[in-house]
């Protein structure tokens, strides 16, 4: 569509990171401030986190199988998938807000508590990336498969090829951006909807999920950090599980569910790690003001901790209490 004058204008602004309005920002921020203080410790197993208020009901999907002593593998695909069904979601799924040219292009991973691995970029027109990835993981010698490449294998394993249209609210918030077509910086907040989710089983099995439409109108082509193991998630059976949302690009540079799970690995507890993580972000990244990232992570014991960039990062927790949405701590005060 105007991909030459968006170009010209991305180079212009290029180095540095710009991203969009792309969530009820309005809606989360007064739910994230009624929101409990983040708890921290000991938590019985089963226990599931997911990135934002989203992350309530994909736990509720996940609990489900978790309650019922099933595998954390289950639980993880099955709980995003109620965020992928969502089409009111602007940022997961075929609800959300496409690429500069218009097409929504999809990322997604999975990790089981054995390191099989699975993801899926650059997918279009596909109801559920993340059960595309585990189907990588499972049916394939392969980690990552993407575009045109991901779609046909998809059809080719029993998924439906869904209409190329945007929803209602994806294409009005489309055309709203294209009358300037301009990137705008990006100061924080609730931006970055992405689900991340980690899991304990019954037996104390680890698993992790991610999928996201990613950044609203970026360049055609582009992946974020979800589909790519140890950047978006990662989970270590020995040690913890992690996950993150926010600008893909800083937690790229990062390697950042990696790095939490291996600072977990040193001793540090999730919380402690995720912090770690998002100090580390910060010394690589000169643009930390102008983006947000949150991890999530859960150890070995199943405690479990969050992380963010910035003020308005919040996650949900489920286990035998219930599932309630918690505020993140955050680092830029
Ligand atoms: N992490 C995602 C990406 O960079 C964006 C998000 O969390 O919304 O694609």
């Amino acid at each position: 569509m105007t991909t030459r004058r968006n170009f010209l204008k991305f180079t212009a602004l290029a180095g540095s990171l710009f991203a969009f309005s792309k969530s009820k920002a309005a809606s989360l921020v007064e739910e994230s401030s009624i929101a409990a203080s983040l708890p921290d410790g000991k938590v019985a197993k089963p226990i599931v986190i997911s990135t934002w208020k989203h992350g309530l009901a994909a736990n509720d999907g996940a609990w489900k199988i978790l309650s019922a002593n099933g595998a954390a593998l289950d639980a993880v695909e099955k709980g995003v998938m109620v965020t992928e069904d969502d089409l009111t979601n602007l940022s997961v799924g075929l609800g959300g807000l496409p690429d500069r040219d218009g097409n929504v292009t999809l990322d997604a991973s999975i990790m089981d508590e054995k390191g099989r691995c699975g993801g899926v970029a650059f997918l279009e027109r596909i109801k559920h990336p993340i059960s595309v990835a585990r189907m990588v993981m499972e049916k394939t010698p392969h980690v990552l498969i993407v575009g045109s490449g991901a779609q046909k294998f998809a059809l080719e394993n029993g998924f439906n090829l869904e209409p190329k249209k945007l929803t209602a609210e994806a294409e009005k918030a489309y055309k709203d951006w294209l009358k300037k077509s301009d990137y705008k910086p990006m100061m924080n907040i609730e931006n970055h909807d992405t689900i991340g989710m980690v899991a304990m089983d019954m037996s104390g099995n680890l698993s992790g999920s991610c999928t996201t439409s990613g950044l609203a109108y970026k360049i055609n082509g582009r992946v974020g950090d979800s589909p790519i193991i140890g950047a978006g998630m990662y989970v270590d059976n020995e040690v913890g599980a992690a996950c993150a949302t926010g600008v893909g690009e800083t937690v790229l540079r990062i390697c950042g569910s990696y790095l939490v799970v291996e600072l977990m690995r040193q001793g540090f507890s999730p919380k402690e790690a995720c912090k770690k993580a998002i100090e580390r972000l910060v010394a690589k990244n000169p643009n930390y003001k102008e983006v947000q990232v949150g991890f999530l992570a859960i150890n070995k014991k199943g405690e479990h901790g969050a992380f963010a960039l910035q003020k308005g990062f919040n996650y949900a927790l489920a286990d035998s209490t219930g599932n309630t949405l918690y505020d993140s701590e955050y680092y830029c005060k």
